[in-house]
């Protein structure tokens, strides 16, 4: 097998059609191997998913039993037990009342199922005129079309404006460039979009409990999901939250909701939830939510071939309780504490304008202008020259970019599997820092 390649060479084609890749060939907790032998610290698991780090035989041993059992399973006809095994271990691990999953396989399937049940459950509740979505800006909920409708990414959206739905976008909370006291961070812009909007015409608030890649690891003030919560309340408007990066342990609980004290109508679960073995995502609704389709049509006009797949529940089953067992929930927290204190030594650099996070999740944003704040222009392509200095340094982090005012802005994302050690913490700042003197060299800029 020939080693990196690039597009036309290969019959592959990734999306970034211009660039040669690595071949990665093994996973050794957190770290990738490529077929020249390099090893590269996963710093993000690749993108939020490898959360129990590479190599955890508990799962693949539980794919490769069920896969010899049962491969494949229709929904329509059956249920199988490590669909009613998940469940069962989601119910004791999900904020109170989010009792009822409905499997998928990404986060973008995850986020569409949501929404289309939130607009079931007002059609056969009787209130059909609820129909409208509100979601936040910086935000990022998937890239089907009423997934990416519902995200502030202008990069991904411009070619398919036409076939977009139109959603209304209020302004994230993001308190590195939010005063306090703004409606971003009140969440009084949530109200002021239902009154504008009318509340009859209104569905569903989605919205990442802290902020994944688009807000970089950005957490709300500790009230705000109380106020959400009570206007939706207010207002009959679902709240969904949108844990497919957050969740599953992330910020060092469950989900990261949690942290607010408050219980969302819906829930989304991907990315982790089976650290990554097989693609897997949840939907995951309270009973108030589910009770009039139950008792209306009796049937959640959804249709998806892999949905409740054995396999894939197998292996959602396998994490979790290896989660558990291993208590890595609760090394999250402590870790992230860890992370944390040693990513501060990096707010002194050029160009770190923020560091910030929850758990073993943050986001380092980069500045021109550490006083002002001011982003460097789009066109130096800071965080993307970045990614590249950090995976020739053997440090592979996930970029973000246009989050300072929807056109520049750059930041990235560490996110480590949730076994890191505290010596592997240790590597991941130093190669950051050798990326980082190496990005500043290649876009000219000023020490
Ligand atoms: N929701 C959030 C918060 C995400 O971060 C993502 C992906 O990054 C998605 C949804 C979409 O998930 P997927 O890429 O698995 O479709």
């Amino acid at each position: 097998m020939s080693t990196a390649r690039r597009y036309p060479e290969t019959g592959v084609f990734y999306r970034a059609l211009d660039r040669e890749f690595p071949m990665a060939v093994r996973g050794e907790g957190c770290w990738l191997i490529d077929d020249k032998g390099r090893r590269y610290l996963d710093a993000c698991g690749g993108a939020y998913v490898a959360n129990l780090g590479h190599g955890v035989s508990e799962v693949t041993d539980a794919v490769a039993e069920q896969i010899r059992k049962i491969a494949y399973v229709n929904g329509t006809a059956f249920t199988n037990e490590p669909a009613e095994l998940l469940a069962a271990e989601l119910r004791t691990l999900n904020p109170k009342g989010l009792d009822f999953a409905y499997f998928l396989s990404s986060g973008s399937e995850a986020v569409e199922a949501a929404l289309k049940l939130a607009r079931q459950h007002w059609v056969e509740s009787g209130r059909p005129g609820k129909h409208k979505i509100i979601a936040r800006t910086p935000g990022y909920h998937g890239n089907t079309l009423l997934a990416l409708s519902a995200s502030a990414r202008e990069s991904y959206k411009k070619m398919y404006g036409p076939w977009l739905v139109p959603v209304t976008m209020i302004p994230a909370p993001y308190p590195y460039r939010c005063a306090p006291d703004s409606p971003a961070m009140t969440a009084d812009a949530l109200e002021e979009a239902i009154l504008k909007e009318g509340a009859g015409t209104v569905a569903a608030f989605i919205a990442e409990p802290v902020g994944g890649s688009s807000t970089g690891g950005s957490v709300p003030p500790r009230d705000y999901y109380k106020r959400v919560r009570a206007i939706c309340d207010k207002y009959s408007v679902l709240f969904i939250a949108d844990e497919v990066l957050s969740g599953s342990g992330r910020t060092g609980r469950w989900a990261a909701i949690e942290h607010f004290g408050v219980v969302p109508d819906i829930m989304t679960l991907g990315k982790g939830l089976s650290g990554g073995y097989v693609p897997l995502s949840a939907v995951i609704a309270t009973e108030k939510v589910i009770a009039p389709i139950a008792n209306g049509s009796g049937s959640f006009k959804h249709a998806q071939t892999f949905s409740h797949s054995p396999v894939i529940c197998a292996a959602g089953l396998a994490a979790v309780r290896h989660i558990q067992k291993r208590g890595l929930v609760q090394r999250c927290a402590e870790m992230g504490v860890v992370l944390h204190r040693k990513l501060s030594s990096l707010a002194s650099l050029p160009a770190v304008g923020d560091v910030r996070g929850l758990g073993l999740l943050a986001g380092i944003e980069f500045v021109a202008d550490k006083k002002t704040k001011a982003p460097f222009p789009r066109k130096l392509k800071f965080a993307e020259t970045f990614v590249q200095a950090a995976q020739e340094a053997g440090l592979i982090v996930w970029p973000n970019v246009s989050q300072a005012d929807g056109e520049n802005g750059d930041l990235v994302m560490v996110a480590p599997p949730f076994i890191i050690s505290e010596a592997e913490i240790d590597e991941l700042v130093s190669r950051f820092k050798t990326a980082l003197d190496k990005t500043l060299e290649a876009c000219h800029v000023h020490r």
